[in-house]
C-alpha cells in the first residue's frame, strides 16, 4: 500500500491533538484534517482550559489516570520549554475549596498535580463560608494560542487541512484508508449517538491581571481560573441546553458568585461573555469501527464525548486513538507489511 491516507474530522483541542499524534507516531501515513469550523470558533476555544480532570462515570478510573497523566506529562514539558508561552501553556497555582468535607478526600489525580495538600487555616481564612480545601499547582492551556500552535504543529509535520463539513463519514470512503472522528458535539448528528448530549456552559473572560491563584469551588460550578492574558469566570452546567447565546441574567449570577471568592473582582475590566457546549456522554467515545457498503469497508475510529474534561485529556486520548490508527492500518496491509509501521 501506497502512504496510507488517514482524515482526521475536527479541529477542536481532540481532532488537532490527535491529528499531530497520528502525524508523529506513524510518519509513513499521510494525514489531513477536514472540519468545518477552527479555532477561535470551536467549543475548545470557550474552555479554560485547566488540567483539572472530569470523572467520566462509565470509564474506567485507571484510563482515565493514565490519560490524565500522559496528558500533564505532555504540557509540562511545554511549560518547560521556549515555546511555552507561544503554546499558551503554564503553571498555576491555587485553591479547591468546600463548603463541606468531601467523603474522597482525595481525588484519583491528586498524585499526578504538583504539592497536592489540604489547605492550612491560615489559608482557608481567605475563604470564610468553606470549611476544608485543597492546595495544588496543575497547568492550564490558553486555548485560542494552544490550539493555534497545534495547527501549526500540523502544518509544520506535513498534515493538510481543509474547511469541509461532513454529512456523511462514508463519503470520504473513496478518498481515505482511515477515518478520525474527533466532532465532539456534532457527533450526535453525524453518527446518530444519542448517548452524547450538550452540557451548557457560560464564562466570562476578564482583564484582572492582579489574580494570579485559580479558585474552584469543590462543587465545580463557580471558578476562576488565571491565565496569561484573561482571567476565566465560570459557569454553567446546563444538561441538554442546546443555545449558544449569552444570558445575561447568568453573566451577573456568575460574575456576583466569583466575586464572592475573590472580592477583588468587583474591579475587573473589558468583560466578554462565552459559551460553549461540552459533548457530554457516561464515557469517552475511543474505539474502532468499520463500516461496509457493498462489500467495500472504511474503517472509523472514534475520539469523541469529552465533556467538561477534553483539555486535562486531550493528549491520553490522542495517543489511544492513533494507536488504533495504526491497528486499522496493519489491518489493511496484511501480516507482511504490520512490521513497517
Ligand atoms: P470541539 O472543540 O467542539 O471540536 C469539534 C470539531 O469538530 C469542530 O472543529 C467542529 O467544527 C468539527 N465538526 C463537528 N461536526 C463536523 C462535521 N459534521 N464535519 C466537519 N467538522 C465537524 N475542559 C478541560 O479539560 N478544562 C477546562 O477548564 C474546561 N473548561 C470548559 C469550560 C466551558 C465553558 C466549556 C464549554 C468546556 C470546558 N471544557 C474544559 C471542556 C472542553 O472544552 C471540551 O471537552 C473540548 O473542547 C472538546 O473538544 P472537541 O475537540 O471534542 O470538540
Amino acid at each position: 500500500m501506497a502512504a496510507p491516507k488517514v482524515a482526521v474530522v475536527g479541529a477542536g483541542v481532540i481532532g488537532l491533538s490527535t491529528a499531530l499524534c497520528i502525524a508523529e507516531s506513524c510518519p509513513s501515513c499521510s494525514v489531513t484534517v477536514l472540519s468545518d469550523q477552527f479555532s477561535p470558533k470551536t467549543t475548545s476555544d470557550v474552555a479554560a482550559g485547566m488540567l483539572i480532570p472530569h470523572t467520566y462515570p462509565g470509564t474506567p478510573i485507571h484510563l482515565q489516570k493514565q490519560w490524565f497523566k500522559e496528558t500533564f506529562t505532555y504540557l509540562f514539558a511545554i511549560s518547560n520549554s521556549a515555546e511555552a508561552s507561544e503554546a499558551g501553556i503554564h503553571l498555576v497555582s491555587g485553591w479547591q475549596v468546600f463548603k463541606n468535607t468531601p467523603k474522597e478526600e482525595l481525588p484519583f489525580w491528586s498524585d499526578i498535580v504538583l504539592g497536592f495538600r489540604p489547605m492550612s487555616k491560615a489559608e482557608l481564612q481567605k475563604f470564610p463560608q468553606h470549611r476544608f480545601g485543597q492546595a495544588f499547582t496543575t497547568l492550564k492551556c490558553d486555548c485560542l494560542p494552544y490550539l493555534l500552535w497545534l495547527e501549526k504543529r500540523l502544518k509544520a509535520t506535513g498534515v493538510q487541512i481543509y474547511s469541509r463539513k461532513v454529512a456523511d463519514l462514508w463519503e470520504l470512503h473513496s478518498e481515505y484508508n482511515v477515518v478520525v472522528n474527533c466532532t465532539g458535539i456534532g457527533a450526535r448528528q453525524l453518527v446518530g449517538d444519542e448517548k452524547l448530549f450538550p452540557i451548557r456552559g457560560q464564562v466570562l473572560k476578564v482583564h484582572a491581571p492582579w489574580v494570579k491563584n485559580f479558585i474552584r469551588d469543590g462543587d465545580g460550578l463557580t471558578y476562576i481560573y488565571p491565565g496569561i492574558h484573561r482571567v476565566t469566570l465560570g459557569g454553567t452546567r446546563e444538561k441538554g441546553n442546546w443555545s449558544l447565546s449569552p444570558n445575561p441574567g447568568t453573566t451577573k449570577d456568575i460574575f456576583d458568585r466569583c466575586c464572592s471568592l475573590e472580592p477583588s473582582l468587583r474591579g475587573a475590566q473589558d468583560i466578554k461573555v462565552k459559551v460553549g457546549l461540552r459533548p457530554s456522554r457516561q464515557s469517552v467515545r475511543l474505539e474502532r469501527e468499520v463500516l461496509s457498503q457493498g462489500g467495500v469497508k472504511l474503517p472509523v475510529v472514534h475520539n469523541y464525548g469529552h465533556g467538561a474534561g477534553g483539555f486535562s485529556v486531550h493528549r491520553g486520548t490522542a495517543k489511544e486513538a492513533a494507536r488504533l490508527v495504526r491497528e486499522c492500518i496493519a489491518a489493511l496491509q496484511g501480516p507482511s507489511s504490520r512490521a513497517k509501521l
